[in-house]
């Protein structure tokens, strides 16, 4: 079919490394592809390489169930995630690519009494740091979602907490996009390129060591999502972080049944439909380590058993495809972007099964922090040290809800 455009050009170069760069971003990812296009546009670096080990997009970013949402509690994360969906808001129009932003809004499910109190908690405090939130009964529900299945004996859906805001977004589009504005901009996106070690002289990085030489930096800035232990290993550091698999699925494609995303409130099931028709959906994450981009079949029974939960219906789609990325799981279910203590060397990471909806704030903060040595006003706890001070943000229920 691309036969008749043989004359298309790549919308970004394949440079080869220089021997120097300001800045040298580790990881070619969402969250790397968005911090160095932030760094050109809003901060005015240009000097910078992106280094990824594969190909943009072959990580997370492209292997992830595309949902946005600022649907947080803690004031550690909300106003960060409801600046990364205002920056989503506005992102094909900034960085003119087509990334099919659809706000067609996130259910989350209630199922009992005391899930009511604290979703109507949540949802205060999300309408306190500017975000929409809106309490549904079962009644609204019923009207809306009729194929839910709202008499379960175990899992009764007595209503919901919407964010009329949240949605999805085409993921492999928002590297693409990133990718091609962060180019035009003069910055090196060097694929095949593998971090395997850095350069730390008297405490300071001085540049990293690479499948494709040496490259010195005045700042290298890590964001290498799932392999984040296994890259900071090379420094010298041990992360609060372990890895597991997540996987996902989508279905052959149907008439369109399911108008946003739905989260079930008891057990780990989430669906959305794309635009092809597809149920995509996903659940729990494999429960042992592991750096392998594929998971194992007692998940995919687990999954499948809370859609059946909640929407029998699903149990008469057939499965086209299903598939694996690598989690950074931070112990307390929240991100880091901080200064690491080698100067010259930040981190950013532990972005465990929410990352996607975050990349656009992520990449901004980051930018900040990599430009001006302060962090965002938005990811000021997003600190490395907070498991030493006890400064958690202890986010269980959305930052370790997957999607
Ligand atoms: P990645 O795309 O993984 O980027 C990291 C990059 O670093 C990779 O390309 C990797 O190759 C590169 N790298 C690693 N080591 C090296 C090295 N030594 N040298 C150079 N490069 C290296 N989040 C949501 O918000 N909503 C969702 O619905 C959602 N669903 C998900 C479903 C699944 C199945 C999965 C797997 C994830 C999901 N996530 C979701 C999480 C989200 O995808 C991630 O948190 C986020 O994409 C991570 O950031 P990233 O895009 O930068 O990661």
């Amino acid at each position: 079919g691309l036969t008749g455009n043989k004359g298309w050009k790549p919308v970004w170069r394949e440079p080869d490394p220089k021997p120097e760069y300001d800045i040298v971003i580790v990881g070619g990812g969402g969250h790397g592809l968005a911090t160095a296009y932030y760094l050109a546009k809003e901060f005015g670096m240009r000097n910078i390489a992106v280094l990824e080990k594969g190909w943009i997009g072959s990580g997370n970013i492209g292997r992830n169930t595309t949902i946005i949402r600022s649907n947080y509690l803690l004031p550690g994360n909300e106003p960060f995630y409801e600046f990364s969906l205002r920056l989503w808001e506005g992102l094909e129009q900034d960085f003119n690519y087509n990334a099919m932003v659809s706000q067609r809004s996130i259910l989350n499910l209630i199922h009992t009494d005391a899930q009511r109190d604290a979703f109507v908690r949540r949802g205060n405090a999300m309408i306190l740091a500017g975000a929409d939130a809106e309490l549904a009964d079962a009644d609204q529900l019923r009207a809306e979602l009729p194929f839910l299945d709202f008499d379960n004996a175990r899992f009764p859906i007595k209503g919901g907490l919407y964010q009329r805001r949240g949605g999805t977004v085409r993921h492999d589009a928002v590297a693409w996009g990133y990718a091609r504005g962060a180019d035009s901009r003069g910055v090196d996106i060097i694929q095949n390129c593998e971090v395997t070690g850095f350069d730390i002289e008297n405490g300071r990085c001085t540049g990293v060591q690479t499948s494709r030489g040496a490259i010195r930096a005045r700042k290298v800035a890590v964001c290498v999502a799932g392999s984040s232990s296994r890259v900071m290993e090379k420094a010298g550091m041990r992360l609060p972080i372990e890895s597991h698999v997540l996987q996902a699925f989508v279905t052959e494609g149907l008439k369109p049944v399911i108008p946003g995303v739905i989260t079930f409130g008891a057990g780990h099931f989430y669906v959305s439909q794309s635009d092809k028709g597809g149920l995509v959906f996903g659940g729990d994450l494999d429960g042992y380590n592991s750096y392998a981009q594929r998971g194992n079949l007692p998940v995919v029974e687990d999954v499948a058993e809370g859609g059946m939960a909640i929407m029998p219906m699903i149990g008469r789609a057939r499965l086209l495809r299903s598939w694996g990325g690598i989690m950074d799981m931070s112990m307390d279910g929240s991100p880091f972007i901080d200064k690491t203590g080698i100067d010259g060397l930040y981190f950013n990471g532990g972005w465990c099964y929410g990352g996607f909806k975050a990349t656009p704030a992520s990449g901004f903060c980051y930018a900040h922090l990599l430009a001006r040595d302060e962090p965002h006003p938005t990811a000021t706890q997003m600190r490395l040290d907070r498991f030493i001070s006890g400064n958690l943000i202890d986010e269980k229920g959305m930052g370790n809800q997957p999607n």
